[in-house]
């Protein structure tokens, strides 16, 4: 019964003292995006387009994409939508783009570094999401995955606005980016990061290694102080910084993102209820004092321990 009036409560997401947090939902097709309905969430902030790209032997055409694109810019009806461009390599190897043989493919040709051998298929996504923008009348976001450097950057900023796409952005999910967060949104709109490879690659831990969890946990400080380093980056440069990898799916853990200054959170659309929840039992200066103790903390887990023992106990 509580379960059911969380999903039927449509509203925007906002602390309690009416500070705004865009609750998005992370989708990988254009089914999905017909899925995600009125009010469920307020748009897209991560469309993964690779699902597209995935188990097939050439490249999907300009056209084929354009109507995908378009599909997924109609369902949402005008709401956000941010496209990210191909994450191939590392745990989405791709067929016809990426090399099987990479020793370590986690730290190789992968997302947006792909452009120094195969510009084209950036080229080809870009002119695809271009002609849906002018099919639908819908503008896209538009992002990068895997920038490392402020030049990298503006290599795809220019890509992107040379098409006709006017809101574009990167994700950080490396530490170099993060900590140099200010230069790379100088060259762009908006920054998304991607927590579970900046978790990954903060802490030298494999993602898909199981056995590590305890390493690869989102609540690190360390991770938690790049976080922290990217949202000063789009306070001060007055720029949306979000979060789409798991980590914003955690309701405890939304709260920390929301008083580290992070304007939005993109998650499966069905965590969207108890995060829009969380964030509204709570004021933007309960957020910062929650950010602030786990950001104290010695350890992952006692992270967590404090946020919990923060809570507002009419919670
Ligand atoms: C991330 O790395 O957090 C992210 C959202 O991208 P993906 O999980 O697709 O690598
Ligand atoms: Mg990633």
């Amino acid at each position: 019964r509580a379960e059911h009036a969380l999903a039927a409560d449509t509203a925007p997401g906002a602390t309690r003292d009416g500070h705004p947090v865009a609750l998005l939902a992370n989708i990988g097709t254009a089914a999905d995006a017909e899925r995600v309905a009125p009010g469920a969430a307020q748009g897209v902030g991560l469309f993964r387009t690779e699902v597209l790209f995935l188990e097939r032997s050439t490249e999907p055409t300009v056209a084929e994409q354009a109507q995908t694109y378009g599909r997924a810019l109609t369902a949402l009806g005008g709401r956000k939508v941010v496209v990210r461009t191909l994450d191939a390599g590392a745990d989405k190897p791709l067929a016809f783009a990426t090399q099987p043989d990479e020793e370590n493919p986690a730290l190789g040709v992968r997302g947006f570094r792909l452009v120094r051998s195969n510009p084209d298929l950036v080229e080809h996504q870009l002119e695809a999401l271009a002609r849906a923008q002018a099919e639908t009348g819908v503008e896209p976001w538009v992002m990068a995955p895997m920038v490392a450097t402020p030049d990298e950057a503006r290599d795809f900023a220019s890509r992107a606005r040379a098409h006709g796409l006017t809101t574009v952005g990167v994700m950080v999910e490396v530490p170099a980016a993060a900590l140099r967060a200010r230069e790379i949104l100088a060259e762009v709109d908006f920054v998304s990061l991607g927590t579970n490879d900046l978790a990954q690659y903060t802490m030298a831990t494999d993602r898909l290694r199981g056995e590590l969890a305890d390493l690869l946990d989102p609540w690190q400080p360390a991770v938690l102080e790049l976080v922290a380093a990217t949202a000063r980056a789009g306070t001060a440069l007055g720029k949306p910084v979000g979060v789409c990898g798991e980590s914003a799916s955690d309701p405890l853990m939304a709260l920390v993102l929301v008083g580290l200054g992070v304007t939005s959170l993109s998650m499966a659309p069905s965590a969207i209820p108890a995060v829009r929840y969380a964030v509204r039992a709570h004021t933007a200066d309960q957020c910062a004092a929650i950010a602030a103790a786990a950001l104290g903390a010695g350890s992952a887990q006692s992270a967590r321990a404090t946020v919990l023992a923060q809570l507002d106990p009419g919670v």
